[in-house]
């Protein structure tokens, strides 16, 4: 599985049908394609794109329905170079992953404000890549669970090298954390941030691992059954 994958849509490589056939052909369950809302970072999807781009996710969804399941992300730069206040409706779309959340160094806004903005999102939404042990240093875990449980607000374990420390994954520099979020109905979902390396699609076996070693399958269970609760 993988739910964290960039395609032309936005600044992948790839069309996201070539990345559903190799998909298939190295026979992964469930993909995501994850391409970036409009920010000023990136190659990116304004507003008025959206419903395309869930229009011909969904044609290839119809079109493998019988190889593969595809669900359809989108990525947001929670950040000033997204226009926030502003977000569309997100229809057809099964998950949000929301980038740079209380992350200073990217001015990633806090994550209070996503609280606000949480409200109004009817979809399931994830920190894509936190660096938690950073940016959360010093807060107390047990209510960061709390506040995410009750927020519904999801965590992404990224194996991305981008978002790496001294080669340790950021998940693995907060095993604390996931020790405390175990207890809590925090969904966990696995991605690696696919962009120009078709390799990466396989890459999320040691996030996978990282769910058995922290016994975190009941947030991925609970991650799964959410975007499907959204599919279609
Ligand atoms: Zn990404």
């Amino acid at each position: 599985m993988n739910f964290h994958i960039h395609s032309t849509w936005s600044d992948g490589t790839y069309t996201p049908e070539i990345i559903v056939k190799e998909a298939i052909k190295r026979k992964i369950d469930k993909i995501a394609i994850t391409d970036h809302y409009y920010t000023k970072k990136t190659a990116s999807l304004p507003p008025k794109y959206i419903k395309m781009y869930v229009e011909d996710l969904k044609a290839l969804r119809k079109k493998y329905e019988k190889d593969i399941d595809l669900y359809i992300g989108l990525e947001i730069d929670f950040s000033p170079r997204t226009d926030i206040d502003n977000l569309p409706d997100f229809e057809g779309v099964d998950f949000l992953l929301f980038e740079y959340v209380q992350d200073e160094i990217w001015e990633g806004y806090p994550l209070w404000m996503l609280l606000d903005l949480r409200k109004n999102l009817k979809i399931p939404v994830i920190l894509a890549h936190n660096e938690i042990s950073r940016n959360f240093s010093g807060t107390d875990y047990v209510s960061l669970a709390k506040v995410l449980q009750a927020d519904k607000i999801g965590i992404e374990l990224n194996t991305n090298y981008n978002y790496t420390k001294l080669d340790m994954p950021y998940y693995r520099l907060a095993e604390d954390f996931f020790k405390v979020i175990r207890d809590y109905e925090v969904p966990v979902s696995v991605g690696s941030d696919l962009h120009d390396d078709i390799n990466e699609l396989a890459n999320t076996s040691d996030a996978l691992s990282f769910i058995q070693e922290m016994h975190l399958e009941n947030n991925f269970k609970l991650f799964l059954s959410e975007v499907e609760k959204n599919e279609r």
